[in-house]
């Protein structure tokens, strides 16, 4: 059993009322965690805000400094979080093309350097003889960082880490699913930053819905469902808080019919299936030209019926789904599409358990009213949906009220382009899906949520813009 303490002020605390978090492969209990009160929540604040006045003065080369020695301290001990992630979270530790634990601990690790060395200098947009204007970013204060449970550790870096770049304080509430990795971190992050500037403090819904009223809390960034997402902005505007919100998405690819299936294939199903597809940017909705349907379908199963699923601690490809209201969730919705007529090339059966097992799935003939194409499935099943005109498909792509990624596959990148820049998301990915990286901003649009994370454009997220103005006459 795991034995971690929320962090506060720099120091371990911890709590009479704990919650379990469960092993999702075995459903056993791994560790009993403190459930924060509302008087933890303003210790951790107050702590925070203490702190902020000399963090934001702290040099940028300090700053900067300080958050390559956090990367390198989690490359130093990735192997130890990549365990704990594979533990509370399911996914494998090297898993189907090394995209598991390890690769998310790898992650941490590059978006914290190169968090490390991105910079908000100071524009000047006029200096004429009338006036200097200058528009300095300034950081907001106090953070509130709440995620979610599929990327435990990478989101939280997401989050953070560029809050702390810019200046500002934070207290971090991991998932109640997942807490674990987080907590080590914030060990490791506390033996490098000054006590105060980094605060975790865990719990459920309460405890993130506390913090979204909070007014000693300047902002949050918020990664997880649409329907929460709501709810954090309503509680956010005690005190008229800056909102980052990345919500879910109902990703849609649309392959062309000049592709290459041999080549593509596998692209695909990495995109779709990332994670065991709890992946908010995943392929969620296959839709593929008539011409090359059927060869794409069986490509596709064939790939599928490869894979192992399996305790993420053994070699397998994939973990199991992270919980069990989840788990719960992905069964009804292939049962609905069963039901609809839908056939399963691939899986479609969820295991006997112990723990939350769903094969890789590969849906076709699925009717476009089921669940499984409507709703974020969040788990690994995948609708294939035959097309002939490109005018209804975009239309199709589009008929959804979250919009985070999307792609068009096709061996003439001009056509595709264009075709991408009309699907409403985030980003549109061409001959590519899923894939982030620290320079390249990502964010929702329509419910998918607003504001972005990455580059100078998230970094930007984290401050206030204040315009100098200097009279020269
Ligand atoms: P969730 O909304 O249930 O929970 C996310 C976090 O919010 C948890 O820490 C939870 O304790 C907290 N929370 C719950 N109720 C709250 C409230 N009323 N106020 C404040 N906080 C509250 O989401 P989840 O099930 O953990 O994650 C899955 C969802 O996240 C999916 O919809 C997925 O698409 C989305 N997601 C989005 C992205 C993205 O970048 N857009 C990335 C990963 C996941």
């Amino acid at each position: 059993m795991f034995d971690f303490k929320m962090i506060i002020n720099g120091k371990k605390v911890s709590t009479v009322e704990t919650f379990d978090v469960i092993n999702p492969a075995n459903e056993t209990v791994i560790a009993k965690c403190p459930m924060a009160s509302e008087k933890d929540l303003d210790d951790a604040v107050e702590a925070a805000r203490k702190a902020f006045p000399s963090w934001s003065s702290t040099g940028e080369e300090e700053r900067a400094r300080l958050i390559h020695a956090i990367g390198q301290a989690f490359d130093d001990n990735a192997e130890e979080l990549a365990r704990l992630v594979t533990l509370e979270q399911g996914k494998p530790f090297k898993g189907f093309a090394g995209l598991g634990a390890r690769f998310e601990i790898g992650g941490a690790v590059v978006w914290s350097h190169a968090t490390a060395d991105m910079s908000l200098p100071v524009e000047v947009i006029q200096d004429n003889d009338d006036a200097r204007i200058e528009i300095h970013r300034k950081p907001l204060g106090v953070v509130g960082s709440i995620t979610p449970w599929n990327y435990p550790l990478l989101i939280a870096i997401w989050h953070t880490v560029p809050a702390l770049r810019a200046g500002n304080t934070v207290v971090i509430k991991p998932s109640e699913y997942t807490p674990l990795a987080v907590m080590r971190a914030a060990e490791m992050i506390n033996e490098i930053l000054p006590s105060g500037v980094f605060n975790v403090v865990t719990g459920d819904g309460a405890l993130g819905a506390a913090m979204a009223r909070h007014k000693g809390i300047d902002k949050i960034v918020f990664t997880g469902s649409t329907q929460t997402g709501k709810k954090v902005m309503q509680d956010a505007s005690s005190n008229l808080k800056r909102l980052t919100l990345e919500l879910g998405g109902n990703d849609a690819a649309i392959v062309l019919p000049d592709v290459d299936v041999e080549k593509i294939a596998p692209k695909i199903f990495a995109a779709a299936m990332i994670n065991n597809g709890q992946t908010c940017a995943a392929i969620k909705r296959l839709y593929v030209h008539e011409s090359v349907y059927d060869e794409l379908c069986n490509s596709l199963a064939e790939i599928a019926n490869n894979m192992v699923s399996g305790n993420g601690e053994t070699e397998v490809d994939f973990g199991p789904i992270q919980n069990r209201a989840q788990f719960e969730k992905v069964c009804a919705i292939a049962e609905d599409a069963k039901a609809r007529g839908a056939r399963f090339l691939s899986g479609g059966e969820p295991g006997k358990g112990p723990g939350y097992f769903f094969p890789v799935t590969i849906a076709v003939d699925v009717p476009e009213d089921a669940r499984l194409v409507t709703e974020e499935p969040f788990g690994p099943i995948l609708p294939i949906l035959r097309f002939s005109d490109i005018e209804e498909v975009l239309e199709k792509a589009n008929a959804t009220s979250v919009g985070l990624g999307g792609s068009v596959w096709s061996t003439n990148t001009e056509r595709a382009t264009h075709i991408a820049t009309r699907l409403e998301c985030g980003t549109a990915w061409v001959n590519n899906h899923a894939a982030l990286q620290p320079n390249a901003p990502f964010g929702g649009v329509k419910e998918s949520g607003f504001g972005v994370e990455f580059g100078t454009d998230g970094l930007k997220e984290f401050t206030v813009l204040q315009t100098v103005q200097i009279a020269k006459k």
